[in-house]
């Protein structure tokens, strides 16, 4: 009877688990996408991509092949960083900078990025500012209120694409 009734807890947490997920990363976001980074099952499925425009001084500006595949896939696109430095919007960043990263964005997909998520998801206040006087839409939502999906992750980051159902 024990057993029964532990099975069932296990059963009922499995699907509370799985009702939560669904709908807390509705729509489905896709962090870290750049050239080099293949993960196409994920893009398909994704609903919004953010690209990194500049990762490893490899622009997206170079890589007609690579723009017109991301815009064939016919999904919400945004802006992730510049180069994804390590906590790189906690730093100070050059308006040029990001005017840079922004037309990078515009050649690659012909159109202005309107959405953007801090890598890491840190900003601080100044360039917090800098971000909405360009008219971008902070994106910034803990991730236990929003979980996403990282494309192609990191070995220590794997678990989690796995745990997400990615
Ligand atoms: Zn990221």
């Amino acid at each position: 009877m024990k057993r029964k009734l532990t099975s069932l807890l296990i059963v009922a947490i499995g699907i509370i688990y799985v009702l939560m997920l669904i709908s807390s990363r509705n729509p489905l976001i896709v962090d870290d996408v750049y050239q080099t980074n293949t993960c196409d099952g994920l893009l398909e499925k994704a609903d919004v991509l953010y690209i990194i425009p500049n990762f490893e001084n490899n622009s997206i500006n170079n890589n007609e092949d690579w723009c017109a595949k991301i815009k064939s896939l016919n999904k919400t696109i945004g802006l992730h960083g510049i180069k994804h430095s390590y906590h790189e919007f906690e730093k100070e960043i050059h308006d040029e900078e990001l005017v840079l990263a922004i037309k990078e964005f515009e050649n690659c997909f012909e159109e202005k990025p309107t959405l953007f998520r801090p890598p890491y998801n840190r900003i601080n206040e100044e360039n917090e500012e800098k971000i909405l006087k360009l008219n971008l839409t902070l994106y910034k939502k803990k991730f236990i209120a929003h979980p996403y999906c990282h494309c192609n992750p990191k070995s220590f980051m794997k678990p989690l694409n796995w745990i997400l159902f990615c």
